[in-house]
């Protein structure tokens, strides 16, 4: 709980803090992740030339890439809880952060592997320990925190706007590396900003864990010696020595996440030494886990295949101006900021009347959704098969229904992570909801390099599989919600 008083939007003034940071951090992550692909497959002989490789390897590396973004949450989680405090372990993200773009931002191939590992790395460190402190800044009981969370996902968006417009703009306009650079630029001014304003958020995510020091001492030793053995296969990588296709590494990593979250989940229900209600309540994650985990995979094709098909079947030419491919991505933030208050008024006006979805159902819309655009996405598949470039407006309601499906999903799982996860495991548990993203920008990468590698016509094949993947979960969490509805009441309270 913060010491202060004075506030931001009726909310502890933390909050600004936190919103800025943010708010800078996915500037420069959207920014840099919508000119990714377009870099890496683009032609090598134009002026601004690109790296030429085929879209399937583009968008492994793509999904590696986002995959690890949000994997490295977990160790980032843990490190903060027991060693660092959150609130340090952001500072040291976001500059980290700022570092790896910067790389990216010297015009030399090789820098390619270098910069994006250590924004990887620093994002783990920031991501989700910033949104636990979001949620450590409210008393157990304070009605304000989903409003909290909202307000911080509009940081997202507004960031990821500027990001798009920035970034989007310089990297295709001027040049790939500008475009890198900006990104870079705009991590500093979060950096600083949230050095000079860290002291508002009191003691918030301070200190880490109350432990005997001998614990720690031993945590610190455990810590060092796993990044030591991390380094190991990343320097062997980096440095060429062991060569793995991108795709191969890309779907094994996906096996290995999948593994790791279950792992996890039979730790925490099994021999973490929960009581029956927490157990449950980790149940209940574990669902929402696995919708949200689905929900990336098709969320995150606008950095990849459907940043291709912006490029390559749309008409982007706009009274005589042709708008940069990654503009097109500037419209899911536009909808969210547009959309956000009304899906939060609609939630309490059911709330008020004792109507309020249960969270697996509100997860299952979500899904329906994103089910829903990919069925846009066939039809203007078929379009553009006819006579290709096709107008914006498929790529427009794509994105919309999207926008729907992760207001549904998004901001609501952000917040049940927060509340359901037992108190000590909260740092961690929140790298277990990025761990969902993971897995879904792995599978994102993997499934829009396949719809892609064979043009328009290998896109129709892998759309409609995504389709009724979406579906049978969609339709399991209907049947599981009937389970949950009882529980989820009594443990949030009347004001949920
Ligand atoms: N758009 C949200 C963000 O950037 C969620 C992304 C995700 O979890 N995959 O925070």
């Amino acid at each position: 709980m913060t010491a202060t008083n004075a506030d931001f939007f009726g909310h502890p003034v933390g909050l600004r803090t936190l919103f800025l940071t943010e708010m800078w951090e996915r500037m420069s992550y959207y920014g840099m992740r919508a000119l990714l692909v377009l870099y890496m497959t683009g032609a090598v002989s134009t002026a601004n030339a690109g790296l030429g490789m085929s879209p399937l390897e583009a968008q492994a590396i793509y999904g590696i890439y986002v995959g690890m973004v949000y994997f490295l949450a977990v160790p980032g989680g843990w490190l903060a809880d027991n060693l660092l405090g959150h609130q340090r372990a952001v500072l040291y993200g976001a500059i980290i952060i700022a570092l790896g773009h910067l790389i990216l931002a010297v015009p030399i191939e090789s820098g390619l592997f270098f910069g994006l590992g250590l924004v990887a790395i620093g994002t783990g460190l920031l991501k989700s320990n910033i949104s636990t402190i979001v949620g450590k800044l409210y008393a157990d009981d304070d009605p304000r925190r989903d409003a909290g969370f909202t307000i911080f996902y509009m940081s997202i968006n507004i960031g990821s706007m500027v990001g798009f417009a920035i970034c989007g703009y310089m990297g295709e306009k001027i040049g790939w590396h500008w475009g890198f650079g900006a990104a870079g630029v705009g991590m500093l001014f979060g950096v600083l900003q949230y050095a000079r304003t860290r002291h508002l958020l009191g003691d918030a995510g301070l200190a880490p864990n109350a432990m005997p020091d001998t614990t720690r001492n031993k945590y610190r030793q455990w810590a060092s010696g796993a990044a030591v053995l991390a380094a190991v296969p990343v320097v062997l990588f980096g440095t060429g020595v062991i060569d793995v296709q991108a795709s191969v590494f890309a779907e094994n990593f996906a096996y290995f996440l999948t593994t790791i979250a279950g792992i996890y989940f039979v730790y925490l229900y099994a021999f973490a030494g929960l009581n029956a209600a927490e157990r449950k309540n980790v149940l209940l994650l574990f669902l929402l886990f696995v919708a949200a985990a689905a929900f990336w995979s098709g969320f995150d094709q606008s950095g990849g295949s459907l940043n291709l098909f912006a490029r390559d079947y749309t008409d982007l030419n706009f009274m005589g101006f042709d708008m940069p491919v990654s503009w097109v991505q500037f419209f899911n933030p536009i909808y969210v900021v547009i959309f956000a208050p009304m899906f939060a008024a609609f939630w309490a006006f059911l709330g008020r009347r004792n109507l309020d979805p249960s969270l697996p159902l509100k997860f299952a819309v979500g899904l329906l959704f994103m089910a829903l655009s990919f069925v846009v996405m066939l039809v203007a598949v078929g379009v553009a098969l006819e006579s290709a470039p096709i107008g914006l407006q498929w790529l427009l309601l794509t994105y919309l229904l999207q926008t729907w499906g992760e207001l549904t999903l998004s901001p609501i799982g952000l917040s049940a992570f927060s509340r359901y996860s037992p108190k000590r495991y909260v740092g961690q548990m929140f790298g277990l909801w990025f761990l969902a993203s993971a897995i879904g920008g792995v599978l994102a990468g993997l499934l829009g390099g396949e719809a892609t590698d064979g043009g328009l016509q290998s896109m129709s094949p892998i759309f409609s599989y995504m389709i009724q993947y979406y579906l049978v979960i969609a339709a399991i969490l209907l049947v599981l919600t009937y389970f949950f509805r009882g529980d989820e009441r009594r443990a949030s309270g009347p004001n949920s």
